[in-house]
């Protein structure tokens, strides 16, 4: 595939040091995912008029594209093998408009979380969306895994802070949708595939993105509590709270937290209870001093609570986030464990905790589980392992394990994170056969050659 002929094309459309190569390649970080330098061939281009030229030679040649954002993802997406081309969008980082009036702000796909944010912030304004993967993940990259991360609870994910998208299709046509009002009714609405389609059907080249009102957390609490009932009824409490509204409601099980304090050396700031689980919950409030006292006078925080501790200053704060952001520490720490990424509907959480544990304990009583959360909208990671290699008839068990039942109880198995590789097997098991008829449709309208990021999602 590496012929001179196609190397000098690219090299036309981009500059030489664009296009990388061999060793030069393989010594770049990765990211999140081993297989994401597979390809022995990647380019980077800076314009949307790059881009379609770059994927218009593909087309013609019938080389597989692999968008890569900022490596980040932890599905595998971007993983790409020998036989295809790597489209790194981290060139393309331009903030090209921020309009305070309009709350909106057009960015290139390749500009990351957090330079959009430090941006939207000089106007008292904010992306809407966090996740700890902030300062590399890239706002095309959040767009193809419909990103969900700690305030999609009270923002919506990705999908709803995207007003319009520009996309580079995969015949090299280039998509324009970039409308930057909310209500656009001008037929189906194809900006809306692209959110969640891992790159499978075209390159997300620009945005634009809805903005909301900057937050400021005046109020850090970890709070011991018994269950997620009662952390999603002191959160319930926090949000009757006057003049105060709840930034952040994250969850953690006290195995996840107790491993990740340690390895951090931050378990003294679990000392004040031993709990089965940990609320992290923040507030915006106004007199932060007469929110706690409401809080903590209102009986029902006083039923549900075991004890808590409040942040007294930015490092408090930022020890308590740490045991909570720093999740792949587990990942490190359990030899060949497995990740999950579940949805629960908030008043089945406990439930299916208990069953998940019931179903795992069967199938082998040395499996560790670790468990923590996007409380808000009951989204739960789950790592899972006993430090031994699990045959594949093993990983299907445990992840069966994990998703039966699921859908019944209107959850999801896959909620932030996407499917790419990793998932696959799982979509195939667990998706509604006429969604997956009807992706499978689609995917066929949008790229009929099956160039973009093939062997992802379907
Ligand atoms: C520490 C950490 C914390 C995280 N926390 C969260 C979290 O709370 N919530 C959450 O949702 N995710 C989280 N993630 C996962 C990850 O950050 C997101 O999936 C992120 O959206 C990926 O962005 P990226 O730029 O790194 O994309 P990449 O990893 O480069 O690519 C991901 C997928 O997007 C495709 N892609 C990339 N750019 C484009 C483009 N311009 N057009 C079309 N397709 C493209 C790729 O082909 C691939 O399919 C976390 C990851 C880490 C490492």
């Amino acid at each position: 595939m590496k012929t001179n002929a196609l190397l000098s094309d690219l090299a036309a459309i981009t500059g030489e040091q664009h296009v990388h190569t061999g060793a030069d390649l393989a010594a770049r970080d990765p990211g999140f995912h081993p297989g994401n330098l597979g390809a022995d061939l990647a380019v980077y281009p800076d314009t949307t008029e790059q881009v379609a030229r770059i994927v218009t030679l593909c087309a013609a040649h019938k080389i597989p594209v692999v968008p890569q954002g900022g490596l980040t993802g932890l599905s595998g997406a971007a993983s790409s093998d020998s036989d295809s081309l790597i489209l790194g969008l981290r060139r393309m980082t331009k903030i090209e408009a921020l309009d305070p009036r309009a709350n909106t702000a057009i960015v290139q796909c390749g500009a990351t979380l957090q330079s959009v944010e430090a941006a939207a912030n000089e106007h008292g304004l904010s992306v809407g969306i966090d996740l700890g993967a902030r300062g590399t993940a890239t706002i095309g990259g959040m767009i193809a895994t419909n990103a969900g991360g700690m305030e999609a609870f009270r923002n919506g994910s990705m999908r709803a802070r995207v007003l319009g998208i520009e996309a580079v299709t995969a015949t090299g046509a280039v998509l324009d949708d970039l409308t930057e009002v909310p209500k656009c009714n001008e037929g189906y609405d194809l900006k809306h595939l692209f959110c969640g389609a891992e790159g499978t059907l075209g390159i997300v080249t620009r945005a634009v993105l809805r903005l909301t009102p900057a937050t400021t957390a005046t109020t850090t609490l970890l709070i011991g509590v018994g269950d997620a009932a009662a952390a999603l009824a002191i959160t319930r409490a926090c949000r009757a709270v006057p003049d105060a509204e709840v930034l952040q409601t994250e969850i953690m099980w006290r195995n996840y937290a107790v491993t990740v304090a340690a390895e951090i050396g931050l378990s003294h700031v679990l000392g004040f209870c031993d709990a089965p689980a940990y609320l992290l919950i923040e507030l915006s409030a106004g007199d932060p001093d007469a929110a706690l006292e409401t809080l903590f006078g209102d009986p029902a925080v006083g039923a549900a609570m075991i004890d808590a501790v409040v942040a007294k200053n930015e490092k408090e704060r930022a020890e308590i986030w740490r045991i909570r952001e720093e999740s792949f520490i587990v990942d490190n720490t359990v030899a060949h464990c497995q990740w999950y990424d579940i949805s629960v509907p908030l008043g089945r959480i406990d439930d299916t905790i208990t069953a998940i544990d019931t179903r795992l304990n069967a199938l082998d009583p040395d499996l560790g589980i670790w468990v923590m959360g996007h409380l808000g909208d009951g989204n739960l990671h789950y790592t899972i392992g006993n430090g031994q290699p699990q045959p594949p008839a093993r990983q299907a068990e445990i992840a069966d394990a994990v998703y039966d039942g699921l859908k019944k109880t209107g959850g999801a198995f896959s909620a932030e994170h996407g499917i790419g590789t990793e998932k696959r097997a799982s979509l195939a098991k667990y998706g509604d056969p006429e969604k997956l008829r009807l992706m499978r449709a689609i995917k066929h309208a949008f790229d009929p050659q099956g160039i973009m990021n093939p062997g992802k999602v379907l």
